[in-house]
């Protein structure tokens, strides 16, 4: 089969093309320009995926038909693309490419995708779970994050980045619900929904310096590296759900493999972690990494994808990091502990 994936250069989205070929499907990545197709057609040549990888250039989701021609001969899309950032100038920055690109993408599949059985769309765990909670709650995918499109609807430009960026995933999710139940009588595929909370590990997309980082890793490389001390105070209170980038591809290729998945919405948070837990297991590995290089599997739990995010940072320190490498030259600020114990939230 053929799989079409959207912002196929992105973080979770290239670890997925890499899943989705190594199992023989044939896969092509829409990028927004000729060489981010490129350093992904290099990439999966040298992995020996070259006849089975192709690029499509779909510049701007925001004009109508823009994926019409490229989803054409596919048998199923996931579609990942929506802009991942919290500082816009103005909230349509983020909410009209993160709506329009969802509904463009399932309205040229509704009107040019015969071969098409399954969508799934990249969502978060941020369109279910309500921030700045001041008791503990749980969540299901019942739920849903109002309080971030009220924010954004009563402040505008005045609102929170995050919760613009919160919002932008709440409504593009809910509007691929309301566009999938109102032509469920007209189309053969159905649609499910991934809900990741904050993804962490190694990245094999083009990362050339901290600033182009993806957001979920830039906010991992500035808590380890940042010395400011209100993030210092963070990294032993503030906690988050996350999982590792591996498996949020596997369960957006499993998402399109499994029947049962259609119609479902589906979190995948592998735990909660500190940014403190981290720093301990950077500071405890980087021993061992230098005898054991070859030790590092891709075993989906935490131990093992802290210990391999361990040895990318370190290995790669040179050209990543530049030469003015602090995490590794702090060890007694990394070392740091609070004495208020862990608290989360
Ligand atoms: P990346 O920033 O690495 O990837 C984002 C992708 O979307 C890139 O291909 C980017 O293209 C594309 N994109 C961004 N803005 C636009 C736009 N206006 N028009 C067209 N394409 C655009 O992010 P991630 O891999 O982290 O995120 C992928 C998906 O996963 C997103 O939908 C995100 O909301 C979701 N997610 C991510 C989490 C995380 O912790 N990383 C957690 C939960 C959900 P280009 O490179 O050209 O800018």
């Amino acid at each position: 089969g053929k799989v079409l994936v959207s912002g196929a250069n992105g973080y979770i989205a290239m670890w997925t093309v890499k899943m989705l070929l190594e199992r023989g499907y044939r896969v092509r990545g829409t990028v927004r320009s000729e060489n981010k197709g490129r350093f992904l057609n290099d990439y999966f040549a040298k992995l020996g995926h070259g006849d089975a990888f192709e690029f499509a250039i779909v510049e701007d989701f925001l004009e109508d038909d823009a994926f019409d021609e490229v989803i054409k001969d596919v048998d199923a899309i996931a579609h990942m693309a929506s802009p991942v950032h919290s500082k816009p100038s103005d909230p349509d920055e983020i909410l009209k490419p993160a709506v329009r690109g969802t509904i463009g993408i399932l309205k040229s599949a509704l009107k040019n995708a015969s071969r098409v059985r399954r969508i799934v769309v990249t969502s978060s765990t941020a369109t279910i779970i309500t921030p700045d909670l001041t008791a503990a709650r749980v969540f299901s995918e019942e739920d849903w994050n109002e309080a971030c499109p009220k924010e954004v609807k009563e402040l505008g430009a005045k609102a929170r980045g995050v919760s613009i960026y919160r919002a932008s995933k709440v409504l593009a999710e809910r509007a691929a619900w309301d566009f999938y139940k109102q032509h469920k009588s007209q189309i053969q595929w159905d649609l499910t929904v991934i809900n990741p909370p904050f993804v962490f590990g190694p990245p094999i997309h083009d990362v050339r310096s901290p600033k182009s980082l993806n957001l979920s890793l830039l906010a991992w490389y500035q808590r380890l590296v940042s010395e400011s001390p209100e993030e210092k105070d963070e990294l032993s209170h503030w906690s988050c759900g996350w999982v590792d980038v591996r498996d949020t591809a596997l369960a957006h290729v499993m998402a399109l493999e499994k029947e049962a998945a259609g119609g479902e919405r589906i979190m995948t948070p592998s735990g909660r972690c500190f940014w403190q837990e981290w720093i301990n297991a950077v500071n405890s590995l980087k021993q061992i990494h230098s005898l054991h290089t070859n030790l590092l599997s891709d075993a989906p739990n935490f131990f093992m994808s802290t210990l391999f995010l361990a040895r990318w940072t370190s290995l790669r320190k040179s050209e990543f990091l530049g030469s003015n490498s602090r995490l590794w030259r702090r060890r007694p600020r990394i070392r740091w502990r609070t004495s208020r114990g862990a608290g989360g939230r």
